[in-house]
């Protein structure tokens, strides 16, 4: 999904718009719902965004699409810290699909605070379910989690 996303492919607003559909942004109204709206520039996706990672990523998070990927495809200063940002990546879009959607069909909407929780005990899982051996490079993963959460 988040690779859907990456791409533009999913039916966010412009691309239903194209098919005659008007989708405004389930968020905040804006009457233009694009990807780069809903998923970065979106008050609302920009506060899961701020929330989840601003201490993994520092300053680097902003409203701006190219922005915001440039900073997560960097190479970060550890490996720990670049397997984080991934988790961070894919979490972050696939949760805010799911709430956009949610709303769409009218589901509950969920406040930031609390799809930031949700993200965080979703990475929390993600990390518990690997099964590292002694001495993996990935061993402490977790710990990093707590420092940059
Ligand atoms: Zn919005």
């Amino acid at each position: 999904m988040a690779w859907l996303a990456f791409r533009d492919r999913l039916s966010t607003g412009d691309r239903m718009r194209s098919w005659g559909i008007e989708q405004c942004c389930m968020f905040c109204g804006e009457k233009n719902e694009t990807r780069d709206h809903l998923f970065f520039a979106c008050p609302y996706s920009f506060t899961v965004w701020t929330n989840t990672a601003k201490r993994l990523l520092g300053g680097a998070i902003t409203p701006d699409r190219t922005d915001t990927v440039a900073s997560l495809m960097l190479p970060a200063r550890t490996r720990h810290d670049h397997v984080l940002k991934m988790m961070v990546f894919q979490t972050v879009f696939y949760s805010v699909w799911k709430e956009r959607n949610s709303r769409r069909h009218g589901g509950v909407w969920v406040t930031t605070e609390k799809i930031t929780r949700t993200i965080d005990k979703q990475i929390r899982n993600r990390i518990s379910s690997l099964r590292y051996v002694k001495n993996h490079p990935l061993e402490g993963l977790m710990r990093r989690w707590f420092e940059v959460s």
